[in-house]
This record gives C-alpha cells, structure tokens and sequence, in this order.
C-alpha cells in the first residue's frame, strides 16, 4: 500500500502499475471536501516518492467517480476575502499539476458520474476511459461559478475552445458517446471492462505505441488560434451565452473571458486567471443564492424520498378530465412509464387530451430522444374512456375537472364507489380547501390535494396538500407518483390557496393597488421582469387568465378577508380592481387572445402579445390618482405582499420550512431563481429592512403590508431564515 486514507487509497501491482482510488467511507458517493483534498496532496506526494512505478490508474469504488466538489462548504469557504480563495484554488493547481506531471502515463477510469473538481481530476491525467453510462461535465456556471480547479484550462486545450464553451458556459451533463465525439475521452466501454481498457492504454504506452508525452504537452500548452479562430470562438460564442444567460447570471459569459485569456498562456499563468475569476464570482449574491437553491433542493428531494420509500410505486393510475391539466397530466405519467387511465364526460375532451400529448411525443421524437415505436408504445400508456369501468384496479387517481366546488364533490363522490378501498384519491384544485373537498367521501384519509402547475409537463413543482384526515400512505404515494413523474414534490397543509396560490395571490393584490394608484402596467410588468421573473404580473394574468384570477381571487378573499379582501368583489364602497375590471369586459387573456395585452399568433403558433390601447384606456379607469412612484417602491409594492404572506404560510405551519417554501416558489411560479426565493430575499435585504419597509406601505395601503409579530421579533434580535 502506497497511501491510506480516508478517502483515498493507492495500492500497486506487480507490473509497477499504481491505483489511487476514491472511496469515501461513510457516504454513498465521492466528493471532493477541502479534507479529501488534502488526502490527494498527501497521495501524490506519496506516489512522487515511489522510484519504479510504470503508470497511474484514478479510479472509483463508489457507483459514481466524483460527483464533484463538497457543494455544503461553499457558503462557509466564500465568505472569506478573494485573496483567501485565490490562494485556496492555487493549492489545488499545484495539486493536480503534480499529479499531470507524473514521470509515467496516467489513465483515469470514470465508471460514473464525473461533475465538477470530479470531471477536472479526469483532466489531470494523460488518458480517459469512461464507461457508456458514465457522464462527464463541468456545472459549475449553474452554481455561479466557474470551473475553477484547471477546468477551464485544460478542457479547452484537449477539445478545442469552442467546444469547451459549449460545455462550461453551458453547464452540461454529457454522455459518454458525446465525449468520446469531442476528444475528452479516449474510449468508452462498457463499465465491466473498464479496468481492462483503462491497463491497456497504459501498457501500450509504456510499450511506446501511445505518445502519452505528446498528450501531455498538447494538453499543457497554450492553444494555438489565429485571429478568425479567436473572433469565431469566443466573441461569437459571448453575445450569443450572454443572450441566452440574461443579464442575472454573470458566470457562462465570465467562464468564456477567462477560456480565452488563458487560451495563449502557459498553464500556470491561466490557472492563475481562472483562480482570480473564481474568487470573484464565489463573492456575488449571485452565486450565494445559486448555492442555496442547490442544498435547499437537495433536502427537498431528501424528503421526498423518504416519503416515496415508505410505499410501493403506483402502477395504475387515472386522471378525471381531459382538459389543460388533465392531458398534461396523462402525457407526464406515460412519459414517465406510469400506464394511465384518462376519463372525460365529453368525446371531443378525450380526443383534445390525446391530441396534445401526441404533439408533446412527437416533438420528443424530432429532437431525437424518442424512436417512433417509443413515441407509440409510450402514448399506449395512456387510455381514454368515458367511463369508470376500468375503474376498479387503480392505485391513484387524480381529480381535474372544472374549478367548481359542486361539481368537484359530485365528482369524487361518484368515483369513490367505483375505486378499490385502498385506491388514493387526490384532487389538482388550485385553490379549494381539501378538507371541504374531503366533507362528504367515506375515506377522507385516502384523499388528498395533488397540484401540479401549468404546462404539466414543464413546471417541476407538485403541491402534495394534506387534509385534516389524510393518512401518512395518502401523502406517501401521491409523493412517489409525483417523483416517478419526474417532478418536484413538496408537501403543505391545507389551507386556501394552499402555498403557491396563497403567495401569488397577494402579489396580484400589490398589482391590483399599484393600478389604482395610477401606475402604468406595462412599465411595472417590464420592471419585475427585469427584477428577474420570467414575465410581469399583467402578463402573467393574461396566461393565467382572468377568470381563474377571479375566481381564485374569491376564494382567497373569503379565506383572508382581513388582508385579502379586495382580490374578491372588493369590500363595499370599495372600488373594483383592474382584473376584475378585464374579466367583465371579456377580457380573459390569452384564452380569448384580450387581455392586458392583446394577442397574435407567431410564425410557430404560439400566442405573442402586442399593445392593446383598449387594454391601456380600460385600466386607468380604475386608476383613484397618479402616483409618481420611482421603480424601487414599484418593486416593493409588489414583493414585499408576497414575501410577508411566505412569511405566514412558515408561521402557520403550511409549509415545512425555509428551504421547502423557497423551493416552491422557484419551482412553481418562476420566482428569480438567483435571489433564491422570497424568504431568502427578506434575509438579502436584511429583516429589519424589510420589516421597516413593509411597515410603511402598510400605514398606506393596509393590512396586506403589515409584517407579522414574529417578523418584527427577528427584525429586532437579528434572526434570519437561513442560518
Ligand atoms: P379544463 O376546463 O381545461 O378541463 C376540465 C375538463 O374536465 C374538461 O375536459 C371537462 O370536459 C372535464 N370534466 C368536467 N366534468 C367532468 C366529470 N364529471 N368527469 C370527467 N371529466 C369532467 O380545466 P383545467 O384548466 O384543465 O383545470 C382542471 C383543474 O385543474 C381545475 O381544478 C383547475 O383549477 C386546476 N388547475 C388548473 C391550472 C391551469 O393553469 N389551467 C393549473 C393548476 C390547477
């Protein structure tokens, strides 16, 4: 044994061939922490201390080869200055240039995943033998970084520049035949023989067939690019990762800055470029927020699992409904592999439902993931019916008729006598209480709220909502059926409008006064998507549309009457507000092509929303006077309802915590997701701040601003939400 560690050992065999192989005790994968780390420094030093090896093999003995660095030390190490961080990467450069400078060849088997620092350890040695399930990328951009241990130095150098843009600024996952296309691999086998292939590049190097030298200096050299080639390959590449990444996310463009400035240099002085880039990204709240978003995701789906682990898969299940949310929903679970049932009262419903999930497959299928027979064998999964006679072998099913109470209760009534016993039954309501719904069925405890978002098969999110009397397995196995949908669940209590809705519908509150004031909707809606949301509020209504804000509205209304009031009819003598105001003029949203906005088909079909004039002259009718508001109290009107009732649903229990309640919001409504959620805003900003801001927005426009008790508690004695 050369070296032993905690998470490292390497042995040697009898031919001189060296193995340093990462097996991290105690965890289910490898991952670079500042401790295994040092074990590195520590094995090489031993493995530069030995006089007759012939070669190096990297490997794992974990499923995966390195998932990447230890992401829950970021917070803590990226408090320290820049100079700190710095020096930090460059201990690594010394590390892994040690390693690529070896006097023998090296060969590094990826069996797995291999993200991140795991990816740049591949890249220290001369050769790669990757197994073809294994995936091979540099993420780092995702988190606001950039690859910051050699990544971006000496993948340029073994792939070529442009192609190594593609990976980092684009943070991909790649497979091991795209890999091996590009040049980042040598050969790709199945996993079983990768031990094999990997001692047989090392022999026919030390045979003198492979020019492992060669390799080495190619990769240790400055790239060679003439001015066409520079122009082509990172001006180009820059407007275009620019426009894609929008003006939040400074990290993909910042990646390309550095490829290039190393690009001519030696691999010490890039590696230095790239350890000052670094530094100075890991200090933006940015990447702070990006950060926090990945381990609040982490534990989410932690939880999920957990929950999914205490009940066998669904499946069988069936949707009630064909409509919007009901073809979505049949299309995610048989494209996930869960046959399902799909029930509608009307013909045309079935056939709608069918359709679009057909159009769904087939564009699945042009962009090469689906074979035809896939694409025909997953939308066998899914069976239309008019009626409930297959009714009697399903594990779940999923409510998503018409929003009416009545006829919802009518609905699970009926279908209650023709399920199993043990038959789940959940209901997609965006905003009726689960307890109503569960009022009149003989098994309230196999009921619960199972909400998706709208387009089913893009939004991540799932609300699993618990009733007063839902059992444990209800919430168990709606969980698993959301996972095995390849979505994010979250479980909350009931209440109305549950979370998502519960937020939102405040946020509407802030646009509805902001009207009344004067405001101009179009301005406010360019505002808060520059503040980040993938569309205003106006816009977002129109998409919602102003039914449903109506009627939602309502029902938030009758639930908060003190702060929510006016989202229904208005308190008396009170006026009406600008949505309700569209909804009486038949202005739906993009539903009738009129909204805030009026709408036109594009070239590809798709609604595209123009200038309305009427739309304009509409809402200032509803406009009391005209504020003159500068754009940070236009924010704050609209931010600060939505942050304070995320505040409420913690308190009153409706959501688990911090992490939960942020990670619906992103995930549900496209909250910013690099100000990682509204409670980690509220932390951004500072309590107090927030608590000071609130309150003078309520002593103007009422109880919707007024921070709660424990609010201004935290705001006094220095609390946050994250710790
Ligand atoms: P939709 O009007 O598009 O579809 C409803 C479908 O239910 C229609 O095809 C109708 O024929 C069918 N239906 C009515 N009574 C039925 C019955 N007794 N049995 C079987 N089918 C019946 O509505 P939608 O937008 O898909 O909404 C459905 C549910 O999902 C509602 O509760 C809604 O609040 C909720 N939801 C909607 C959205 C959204 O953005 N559209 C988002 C989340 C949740």
């Amino acid at each position: 044994m050369i070296y032993q560690g905690n998470a490292i050992t390497v042995a040697k065999n009898g031919e001189g061939i060296a193995r340093l192989t990462f097996d991290l005790k105690d965890e289910s994968v490898n991952k670079l922490s500042a401790a295994v780390i040092e074990e590195l420094g520590e094995a090489v030093k031993a493995l530069q201390g030995e006089s007759d090896l012939q070669g190096l093999v990297i490997d794992s003995a974990k499923e995966v080869f390195i998932v990447g660095a230890d992401i829950t030390e970021f917070h803590g190490v990226f408090e320290k200055d820049e100079a700190f961080l710095v020096e930090m990467n460059q201990r690594v450069h010394a590390i892994f240039n040690a390693i690529e400078d070896l006097p023998f060849p090296t060969v590094t088997a990826i069996n797995g995943i291999a993200l991140g620092g795991g990816c740049e350890v591949a890249l220290t040695t001369d050769y790669r033998v990757m197994a073809d399930s294994a995936r091979l990328g540099l993420p780092e951009t995702k988190l606001g970084i950039l690859p910051g241990w050699g990544g971006c130095v000496r993948l340029p150098r073994l792939i070529g520049a442009d192609n190594a843009i593609e990976w980092i600024a684009g943070g991909t996952e790649n497979k091991a035949a795209a890999a091996l296309k590009m040049g980042a691999v040598d050969a790709v086998v199945p996993g079983d023989q990768l031990e094999d292939a990997a001692l047989d590049l090392l022999t026919r190097a030390a045979r003198g067939e492979l020019d492992y030298r060669a390799r080495r200096a190619e990769k240790t050299s400055p790239l060679k690019l003439g001015p066409i080639e520079q122009m082509m390959a990172f001006e180009t590449a820059k407007g275009y990762v620019a426009g894609k990444a929008g003006p939040h996310y400074p990290a993909p463009v910042e990646s390309i800055k550095v490829i290039q400035k190393g690009a001519g240099e030696s691999r010490e002085r890039a590696q230095a470029i790239e350890a000052k880039a670094f530094a100075k990204l890991a200090k933006t709240d940015v990447c702070f927020n990006l950060v926090g978003l990945f381990l609040n995701d982490q534990l989410v789906k932690k939880k999920a699992g957990k929950y999914a682990q205490q009940v066998a898969p669904i499946r069988q299940a069936a949707v009630l409904g064909a409509g919007i949310m009901g073809g979505g929903i049949a299309y995610q679970s048989a494209s996930k592999g869960t046959p399902i049932l799909m029930k509608d009262i009307k013909e045309e419903a079935l056939e709608l439902g069918l359709k679009e999930a057909r159009k769904l497959f087939a564009k699945q299928a042009e962009r090469g993931k689906l074979t035809t027979e896939q694409m025909a064998e997953k939308l066998s999964h899914i069976r239309p019916t008019l009626s409930y006679g297959d009714f009697g072998h399903i594990d779940l099913v999923v409510e998503a008729v018409v929003e009416n109470p009545k006829v919802k209760e009518a609905v699970l009534t009926e279908l209650e006598d023709q399920v199993d016993e043990a038959t789940i039954l959940t209901s997609n309501t965006s905003t009726i209480s689960i307890d109503r719904l569960a009022q009149n069925l003989k098994r309230p405890e196999n009921f619960c709220g199972m909400h998706f978002f709208n387009p089913v098969h893009r939004m991540p999110l799932v609300e699993v909502i618990r009733g007063e009397k839902t059992s444990g397995t209800a919430v168990a196995a709606t969980v698993a059926y959301a996972r095995a949908m390849g979505k994010t669940p979250i479980v909350v209590n009931d209440c109305p409008g549950f979370l998502v809705n519960r937020v939102l519908f405040p946020y509407f509150g802030g646009f509805s006064l902001l009207m009344k004031q004067g405001a101009d909707f179009q301005r406010v809606d360019k505002l808060m998507e520059k503040f980040g949301w993938p569309m205003g509020p106006a816009y977002l209504l129109d998409v919602v549309g102003m039914d449903t804000a109506v009627h939602a509205g309502e029902v938030m209304a009758e639930g908060f009457p003190e702060r929510m009031g006016s989202l229904g009819g208005g308190a008396k003598g009170e006026s009406q507000s600008a949505i309700q105001l569209m909804f009486e003029n038949d202005r739906l949203g993009q539903k009738n092509a009129k909204g805030f906005y009026a709408y036109e088909e594009d070239k590809k079909g798709k609604p595209k929303k123009v200038v309305d004039e009427a739309a304009i002259a509409l809402v200032k009718e509803v406009a009391k006077e005209h504020r003159e508001l500068s754009d940070e109290e236009i924010i704050a009107r609209m931010m600060v309802p939505l942050c304070l009732e995320t505040v409420r649903c913690l308190e009153d229990g409706i959501v688990g915590s911090a992490a939960e309640a942020d990670m619906a919001l992103i995930y549900g409504i496209g909250f910013p997701p690099f100000r990682g959620g509204a409670l980690r805003y509220i932390d951004a900003l500072g309590v107090a701040e927030f608590v000071a801001q609130a309150e003078r927005l309520a002593e103007e426009l009422g109880p919707l601003y007024a921070p709660t008790e424990t609010l201004r508690r935290m705001a006094a004695d220095g609390s946050r939400f994250y710790a």
